[in-house]
């Protein structure tokens, strides 16, 4: 992927602690300690760590913080123009319980250790259309297989996304690795069974904003790793 880069974003980026996280490797099964620093204090008990992939503008990780304080957030993005606005959010609440890294997502299986992540979120995921693109999609199994390694046994992944032919694809790589597929649904925001979904289901990022302003559907889905 070929990226643009804005002269003085990436010193304006590095300036952002704690909230962005300089040499995430050096913490791979070591996030709790990293949480420990950033909270202040040792929890008693392990504090759950969620991690949305390709976090873009930051609008839903900061109201999954905000809203859901008791959980470790953290939001991985590649460019650096949009993750300076999500950067820039955390900012403006002193978001405690949430963290960025600026990476791509191929790098994952080198910052977190096996089963150190309670729950993954994918949202709006590019959708490679191409199919000589396919193994770039993040549903793609290529990156199932990594996160099956850091992600905790009966953990979900949620999928949401505005291309049927990408939830497709999705449904079917994620069955074919062994992820029992749950609350799946073609039109997320017609759907009764939306109130009773957990928050991450109503919590909207920018590009769903966006699409569902356009009247177009949402598809949304939850893959369980099986042991
Ligand atoms: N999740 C946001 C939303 O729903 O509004 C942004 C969706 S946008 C279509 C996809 C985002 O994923 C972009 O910000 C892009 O830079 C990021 N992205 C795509 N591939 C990535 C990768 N391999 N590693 C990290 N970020 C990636």
């Amino acid at each position: 992927m070929r990226l643009r880069r804005i002269p003085g974003t990436r010193e304006k980026i590095l300036e952002y602690t704690p909230w962005l996280v300089t040499e995430p490797t050096a913490w791979q099964g070591r996030w709790q300690s990293y949480i420990a620093g950033r909270l202040g204090c040792e929890s008693p008990s392990p504090v759950e760590i969620h991690l949305e992939l390709g976090t873009g503008r930051g609008r839903f990780i900061n109201e999954m913080a905000r809203e859901c304080p008791d959980r470790f957030w953290i939001g991985a993005e590649l460019r650096e123009e949009v993750l300076l606005d999500a950067l820039e959010l955390a900012k403006t609440w002193e978001a405690p319980n949430l963290a960025f890294l600026w990476i791509n997502v191929e790098q994952t299986v080198d910052i977190f250790g096996d089963g150190e992540v309670d729950g993954l979120y994918l949202n709006f995921s590019d959708p490679w259309p191409k199919e000589r693109h396919a193994k770039r999609r993040l549903t793609h199994q290529r990156f199932l297989d990594r996160y099956r390694r850091y992600l905790k046994t009966g953990g979900l992944i949620r999928f949401k996304t505005d291309n049927e032919e990408l939830f497709r694809f999705s449904l079917e790589e994620m069955a074919a690795k062994g992820f029992a597929l749950e609350q799946v649904t073609f039109d997320l925001h017609k759907d009764p069974a939306l109130a009773s979904m957990e928050l991450s289901a109503r919590v909207m990022t920018e590009y769903e904003c966006r699409f569902s302003r356009q009247g177009m559907p949402i598809y949304r889905c939850e893959a369980r790793l099986l042991p």
